[in-house]
């Protein structure tokens, strides 16, 4: 993923290929609706003899303006993770050694961006040193949402383990370490960044819109679309959004922005391509593969 004035984005993949049913990914999903754009989904993105989706858990890396951006953090290690076995105490992964490859030691992460605070996007912000969590990234400011956070923070009041304890081991570690910058839609934290809301999977997601001054913008948009099969198929919503009809509306307003040409997506979970371009067809939608300068593969 080569960069265009002084950008470029990298993937650090920490869990990939992740299975889940389709249809319990997506209550309202099934393959038969999929059947005719088999071609495009099948194998990296849904498995049609299993009926299983494929996602990735993974990190971009943006580097825009000088700054470097981690956005989002995946499951991390040493974490009880009980209810989800291949999230569960992990050691030995190779996240830290992918980073490193491209280029970046934890110490030189300057933000760390946080779509939202699900335990499959705020795990490797702490890393376990002597038996306390710590943040992974001493020099960098966290940004989280506003209103994310306060979801989070009222929630762990009443459930201190909530959201498979990932508030407590990895979200409290770097509040109290005072490394959060809470933001909120239409702010900037570098040249050519703004922040936007994607309310629906949580109520409190944000995305980050990166301008570029040649081509397409890139659009890191969490978990607004967990697949490119809700490209094709926007009202389905995963079982893990707080507003599913909300989710609905939000994901159009991408997928619609997409199909102007301008704007790439960079959904959080996206597997074996770089980035997902959207073209039109009469009324409906279709995923297009592509790289971060909106070459389709
Ligand atoms: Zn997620």
């Amino acid at each position: 993923m080569s960069g265009r004035n002084e950008m470029s984005v990298q993937k650090i993949i920490d869990l990939d290929p992740m299975e889940i049913p389709l249809t319990t990914f997506f209550p309202a999903a099934s393959l038969t609706a999929l059947e005719g754009e088999r071609a495009l989904f099948d194998g990296a993105h849904v498995d049609f003899a299993t009926g299983m989706a494929r996602i990735a858990i993974q990190s971009h890396v943006l580097r825009v303006d000088g700054a470097i951006v981690l956005i989002d953090t995946c499951v991390g290690e040493h974490k009880d993770r009980p209810l989800r076995p291949t999230w569960n105490r992990r050691s030995g992964t190779d996240f830290l050694k992918q980073l490193d490859a491209a280029g970046h030691r934890p110490g030189d992460i300057d933000f760390v961006f946080c779509t939202h605070l699900h335990a499959d996007h705020v795990g490797w912000n702490t890393r376990l040193d002597s038996g306390h969590w710590v943040p992974t990234f001493p020099n960098a400011r966290y940004l989280a949402g506003k209103s994310e956070l306060a979801n989070w923070r009222k929630a762990a009041e009443t459930e201190p383990e909530v959201n498979h304890g990932s508030y407590r081991d990895s979200v409290l570690p770097v509040l109290d370490a005072g490394l959060v910058d809470e933001v909120s839609p239409g702010e900037g934290f570098v040249e050519g960044t703004k922040i936007i809301p994607l309310p629906g999977h949580t109520l409190g997601q944000i995305g980050l819109e990166v301008r570029s001054g040649q081509g397409p913008d890139l659009l890191f948009c969490g978990d607004a679309i967990h697949s490119p099969v809700q490209v094709s198929h926007p009202e389905w919503s995963s079982f893990l959004c707080d507003d599913p009809a909300l989710a609905v509306t939000t994901r159009n307003g991408l997928i619609e922005r997409a199909a102007r040409g301008d704007t790439l997506l960079m959904p959080a979970h996206l597997r074996a391509a770089p980035a997902l371009g959207v073209r039109r067809l009469g009324e409906r939608h279709q995923p297009v593969f592509c790289d971060c300068e909106g070459k389709p593969l």
